[in-house]
Protein backbone atom coordinates (compact mmCIF):
# COMPACT_ATOMS: atom_id res chain seq x y z
CA UNK A 1 0.00 0.00 0.00
CA UNK A 2 1.30 3.60 -0.76
CA UNK A 3 -0.29 6.69 0.94
CA UNK A 4 0.02 10.12 0.49
CA UNK A 5 -1.78 12.17 3.06
CA UNK A 6 -1.98 15.79 2.40
CA UNK A 7 1.03 16.03 0.88
CA UNK A 8 2.35 19.74 -0.29
CA UNK A 9 5.54 20.82 -2.34
CA UNK A 10 7.01 23.90 -2.74
CA UNK A 11 9.55 25.83 -4.34
CA UNK A 12 9.51 28.93 -2.29
CA UNK A 13 7.06 30.29 -2.97
CA UNK A 14 5.55 28.44 -5.76
CA UNK A 15 3.17 25.96 -4.31
CA UNK A 16 3.43 22.67 -7.15
CA UNK A 17 1.63 19.92 -5.43
CA UNK A 18 -1.36 21.35 -2.66
CA UNK A 19 -3.08 18.27 -0.32
CA UNK A 20 -2.67 15.51 -2.15
CA UNK A 21 -4.05 12.70 -0.39
CA UNK A 22 -4.23 8.99 -2.29
CA UNK A 23 -3.58 5.85 -2.07
CA UNK A 24 -3.00 2.65 -3.89
CA UNK A 25 -2.90 -0.86 -2.82
CA UNK A 26 -0.89 -3.26 -3.27
CA UNK A 27 -0.82 -4.57 -6.98
CA UNK A 28 -2.37 -1.66 -8.44
CA UNK A 29 -1.08 0.61 -11.63
CA UNK A 30 -2.01 3.96 -11.25
CA UNK A 31 -1.81 6.49 -14.29
CA UNK A 32 -1.18 10.35 -13.64
CA UNK A 33 -2.02 12.07 -16.42
CA UNK A 34 -2.37 15.68 -17.00
CA UNK A 35 -1.47 18.66 -18.46
CA UNK A 36 2.55 19.89 -18.40
CA UNK A 37 3.77 21.44 -15.28
CA UNK A 38 0.74 20.24 -13.64
CA UNK A 39 3.18 18.42 -10.91
CA UNK A 40 3.77 14.78 -12.38
CA UNK A 41 7.00 14.31 -12.61
CA UNK A 42 6.67 15.74 -8.54
CA UNK A 43 4.65 13.70 -7.65
CA UNK A 44 6.87 10.86 -8.50
CA UNK A 45 10.05 12.35 -7.03
CA UNK A 46 8.34 13.10 -3.99
CA UNK A 47 7.22 9.73 -3.37
CA UNK A 48 10.73 8.09 -3.74
CA UNK A 49 12.14 11.50 -2.10
CA UNK A 50 14.49 12.69 -5.14
CA UNK A 51 12.09 15.55 -3.27
CA UNK A 52 11.55 16.44 -0.22
CA UNK A 53 7.77 16.95 0.37
CA UNK A 54 7.07 20.69 2.49
CA UNK A 55 4.21 18.67 3.75
CA UNK A 56 2.31 15.92 4.69
CA UNK A 57 2.77 12.45 4.49
CA UNK A 58 4.45 9.55 2.32
CA UNK A 59 3.92 5.83 3.43
CA UNK A 60 5.08 2.71 1.31
CA UNK A 61 4.21 -0.67 2.77
CA UNK A 62 5.74 -0.61 6.39
CA UNK A 63 8.15 2.63 5.87
CA UNK A 64 6.14 5.70 6.70
CA UNK A 65 7.80 9.50 7.18
CA UNK A 66 6.02 12.85 7.64
CA UNK A 67 7.07 16.22 6.30
CA UNK A 68 6.98 19.68 8.38
CA UNK A 69 7.67 22.81 6.97
CA UNK A 70 11.32 24.05 8.03
CA UNK A 71 11.87 20.34 9.48
CA UNK A 72 14.74 18.25 7.71
CA UNK A 73 14.31 14.49 7.46
CA UNK A 74 17.74 12.48 8.24
CA UNK A 75 19.47 10.77 5.10
CA UNK A 76 18.70 7.07 6.83
CA UNK A 77 15.33 7.75 7.15
CA UNK A 78 14.93 8.97 3.30
CA UNK A 79 17.06 5.95 1.91
CA UNK A 80 15.02 3.75 3.76
CA UNK A 81 12.04 4.53 2.26
CA UNK A 82 13.83 5.00 -1.23
CA UNK A 83 14.92 1.54 -1.25
CA UNK A 84 11.02 0.36 -1.53
CA UNK A 85 10.76 2.20 -4.48
CA UNK A 86 12.15 1.72 -8.45
CA UNK A 87 12.10 4.77 -10.68
CA UNK A 88 12.29 4.65 -14.64
CA UNK A 89 13.00 7.82 -16.17
CA UNK A 90 11.68 9.57 -19.60
CA UNK A 91 15.16 9.39 -21.23
CA UNK A 92 16.56 6.02 -19.29
CA UNK A 93 19.44 7.54 -17.88
CA UNK A 94 21.25 3.98 -18.03
CA UNK A 95 25.10 4.08 -17.30
CA UNK A 96 26.85 4.75 -20.58
CA UNK A 97 29.99 3.43 -19.51
CA UNK A 98 28.19 -0.08 -18.30
CA UNK A 99 26.82 -2.91 -20.26
CA UNK A 100 23.20 -3.87 -20.33
CA UNK A 101 23.86 -6.53 -17.45
CA UNK A 102 26.35 -4.27 -15.64
CA UNK A 103 23.33 -1.10 -15.61
CA UNK A 104 21.23 -4.15 -14.29
CA UNK A 105 23.84 -5.64 -11.51
CA UNK A 106 24.79 -1.80 -10.64
CA UNK A 107 23.08 -0.89 -7.49
CA UNK A 108 22.74 -4.74 -6.18
CA UNK A 109 26.47 -4.81 -5.71
CA UNK A 110 27.37 -1.02 -4.97
CA UNK A 111 24.49 -0.16 -2.87
CA UNK A 112 22.85 -3.39 -1.81
CA UNK A 113 26.45 -5.40 -1.82
CA UNK A 114 25.00 -8.41 -3.27
CA UNK A 115 28.23 -11.08 -4.08
CA UNK A 116 28.70 -10.50 -8.09
CA UNK A 117 27.70 -13.75 -8.80
CA UNK A 118 24.34 -13.44 -6.85
CA UNK A 119 23.55 -10.28 -8.79
CA UNK A 120 24.60 -11.22 -12.26
CA UNK A 121 22.01 -14.25 -11.52
CA UNK A 122 19.59 -11.94 -10.80
CA UNK A 123 20.07 -9.58 -13.50
CA UNK A 124 20.24 -12.05 -16.08
CA UNK A 125 16.68 -13.36 -14.68
CA UNK A 126 15.34 -9.56 -14.87
CA UNK A 127 17.04 -9.11 -18.49
CA UNK A 128 15.26 -12.39 -19.42
CA UNK A 129 11.51 -10.97 -17.96
CA UNK A 130 11.76 -7.96 -20.34
CA UNK A 131 13.05 -9.83 -23.55
CA UNK A 132 16.79 -8.65 -23.49
CA UNK A 133 18.51 -11.63 -22.28
CA UNK A 134 20.70 -11.96 -25.68
CA UNK A 135 21.68 -7.91 -25.28
CA UNK A 136 22.99 -8.88 -21.56
CA UNK A 137 26.59 -7.68 -23.15
CA UNK A 138 25.78 -4.55 -25.50
CA UNK A 139 26.78 -1.39 -24.38
CA UNK A 140 23.44 1.16 -24.25
CA UNK A 141 24.95 2.94 -27.32
CA UNK A 142 24.08 0.04 -29.39
CA UNK A 143 20.42 -0.04 -28.31
CA UNK A 144 17.42 1.07 -29.34
CA UNK A 145 15.25 3.21 -27.23
CA UNK A 146 12.79 0.73 -26.78
CA UNK A 147 15.61 -1.57 -25.39
CA UNK A 148 17.42 0.75 -23.50
CA UNK A 149 13.96 1.62 -21.63
CA UNK A 150 13.48 -2.28 -21.05
CA UNK A 151 16.61 -2.34 -19.51
CA UNK A 152 16.15 0.54 -17.20
CA UNK A 153 12.91 -1.17 -16.06
CA UNK A 154 14.90 -4.34 -15.43
CA UNK A 155 17.41 -2.41 -13.41
CA UNK A 156 14.70 -0.38 -11.41
CA UNK A 157 12.91 -3.83 -10.03
CA UNK A 158 16.43 -5.52 -9.80
CA UNK A 159 16.25 -4.56 -5.76
CA UNK A 160 13.12 -5.84 -5.80
CA UNK A 161 11.26 -2.32 -4.62
CA UNK A 162 7.94 -2.24 -3.47
CA UNK A 163 6.07 -0.21 -5.90
CA UNK A 164 7.58 1.05 -9.67
CA UNK A 165 7.65 4.74 -10.89
CA UNK A 166 7.42 5.43 -14.25
CA UNK A 167 7.87 8.83 -15.36
CA UNK A 168 7.07 9.33 -19.04
CA UNK A 169 8.12 5.90 -19.67
CA UNK A 170 7.54 5.75 -23.22
CA UNK A 171 7.25 9.95 -24.17
CA UNK A 172 10.89 9.75 -25.85
CA UNK A 173 10.23 6.83 -28.18
CA UNK A 174 8.33 6.88 -31.48
CA UNK A 175 5.41 4.19 -31.60
CA UNK A 176 6.48 1.17 -32.66
CA UNK A 177 9.57 1.32 -30.01
CA UNK A 178 6.85 2.61 -27.38
CA UNK A 179 4.91 -0.23 -28.31
CA UNK A 180 7.68 -3.11 -26.96
CA UNK A 181 8.18 -0.97 -23.70
CA UNK A 182 4.02 -0.82 -23.22
CA UNK A 183 4.14 -4.71 -23.82
CA UNK A 184 6.83 -4.94 -20.99
CA UNK A 185 5.06 -2.57 -18.55
CA UNK A 186 1.35 -4.79 -19.12
CA UNK A 187 3.15 -8.25 -18.52
CA UNK A 188 4.52 -6.50 -14.47
CA UNK A 189 0.79 -5.23 -14.48
CA UNK A 190 -0.49 -8.29 -14.79
CA UNK A 191 2.12 -10.36 -12.67
CA UNK A 192 1.24 -7.87 -9.40
CA UNK A 193 3.55 -5.31 -9.92
CA UNK A 194 2.39 -2.29 -7.89
CA UNK A 195 3.40 1.00 -9.89
CA UNK A 196 2.54 4.62 -10.29
CA UNK A 197 3.28 6.35 -13.88
CA UNK A 198 3.04 9.53 -14.98
CA UNK A 199 2.09 9.47 -19.00
CA UNK A 200 0.64 11.65 -22.08
CA UNK A 201 0.22 8.18 -23.44
CA UNK A 202 -3.47 6.93 -23.77
CA UNK A 203 -2.49 3.50 -25.03
CA UNK A 204 -0.32 2.70 -22.48
CA UNK A 205 -2.66 4.34 -19.59
CA UNK A 206 -5.66 2.99 -20.71
CA UNK A 207 -4.42 -1.16 -21.31
CA UNK A 208 -2.78 -1.14 -17.88
CA UNK A 209 -3.85 1.51 -15.58
CA UNK A 210 -6.40 -0.03 -13.10
CA UNK A 211 -6.85 3.52 -11.84
CA UNK A 212 -6.39 7.22 -13.62
CA UNK A 213 -5.49 10.85 -11.56
CA UNK A 214 -5.97 13.65 -13.09
CA UNK A 215 -3.46 16.63 -11.55
CA UNK A 216 -3.62 20.41 -12.96
CA UNK A 217 -2.39 23.00 -11.10
CA UNK A 218 -1.09 20.52 -8.48
CA UNK A 219 -4.46 19.54 -7.44
CA UNK A 220 -6.18 16.49 -8.02
CA UNK A 221 -9.15 17.21 -10.10
CA UNK A 222 -10.42 13.26 -10.73
CA UNK A 223 -9.56 9.87 -9.92
CA UNK A 224 -11.87 7.07 -11.34
CA UNK A 225 -11.06 3.61 -12.59
CA UNK A 226 -9.10 3.85 -16.09
CA UNK A 227 -11.88 2.79 -18.28
CA UNK A 228 -14.45 5.23 -16.88
CA UNK A 229 -12.12 8.64 -17.08
CA UNK A 230 -11.46 7.80 -20.88
CA UNK A 231 -15.05 7.32 -21.23
CA UNK A 232 -16.88 9.48 -19.17
CA UNK A 233 -15.04 11.67 -16.89
CA UNK A 234 -16.97 13.48 -14.48
CA UNK A 235 -15.18 17.18 -14.47
CA UNK A 236 -14.87 18.89 -17.17
CA UNK A 237 -11.47 20.39 -17.38
CA UNK A 238 -10.78 16.46 -16.60
CA UNK A 239 -13.18 16.24 -20.36
CA UNK A 240 -11.02 18.68 -22.12
CA UNK A 241 -7.62 17.37 -21.35
CA UNK A 242 -8.34 13.86 -22.59
CA UNK A 243 -10.57 15.12 -25.88
CA UNK A 244 -6.75 17.13 -26.17
CA UNK A 245 -4.80 14.18 -25.95
CA UNK A 246 -7.33 12.15 -28.21
CA UNK A 247 -7.25 14.73 -31.05
CA UNK A 248 -3.46 14.59 -30.75
CA UNK A 249 -2.85 11.60 -30.89
CA UNK A 250 -5.24 11.01 -33.84
CA UNK A 251 -2.96 13.53 -35.68
CA UNK A 252 0.07 11.26 -34.93
CA UNK A 253 1.72 13.13 -32.27
CA UNK A 254 2.20 11.16 -28.88
CA UNK A 255 2.47 14.63 -27.03
CA UNK A 256 5.74 14.18 -25.42
CA UNK A 257 6.62 16.45 -23.50
P1 LIG B 1 4.70 17.72 -14.98
O1 LIG B 1 5.60 16.54 -14.75
O2 LIG B 1 3.26 17.42 -14.74
O3 LIG B 1 4.93 18.35 -16.31
P2 LIG B 1 6.36 18.99 -12.97
O4 LIG B 1 6.19 18.20 -11.74
O5 LIG B 1 7.60 18.77 -13.76
O6 LIG B 1 5.06 18.83 -13.88
O7 LIG B 1 6.32 20.52 -12.61
C1 LIG B 1 5.32 21.09 -11.81
C2 LIG B 1 5.69 22.53 -11.49
O8 LIG B 1 6.80 22.53 -10.60
C3 LIG B 1 6.10 23.34 -12.69
O9 LIG B 1 5.59 24.64 -12.52
C4 LIG B 1 7.60 23.36 -12.59
O10 LIG B 1 8.12 24.53 -13.16
C5 LIG B 1 7.82 23.35 -11.09
N1 LIG B 1 9.10 22.73 -10.70
C6 LIG B 1 9.45 21.44 -10.89
N2 LIG B 1 10.68 21.20 -10.40
C7 LIG B 1 11.12 22.37 -9.89
C8 LIG B 1 12.32 22.79 -9.25
N3 LIG B 1 13.32 21.92 -8.99
N4 LIG B 1 12.42 24.09 -8.85
C9 LIG B 1 11.41 24.95 -9.07
N5 LIG B 1 10.25 24.62 -9.68
C10 LIG B 1 10.11 23.37 -10.09
MG1 LIG C 1 6.90 15.57 -16.00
Amino acid sequence: MIELMHLEKRFDDHVVLKDITLSMPEGSVTALIGPSGGGKSTLLRCINLLEIPTAGRVRIGEEMLDFHPGQRVGWALIQRLRRQTGMVFQNFQLFPHRTALGNVMEGLVTVLKWPKERARERAMELLDKVGLAHKADAWPATLSGGQQQRVAIARALAPSPRVLLCDEPTSALDPELSGEVVDVLARLAREGTTMVMATHDLRLASRIAGEVVFLDAGAVVEKAPAARIFSSPERERTRRFIASLTHREVEGDNGAS
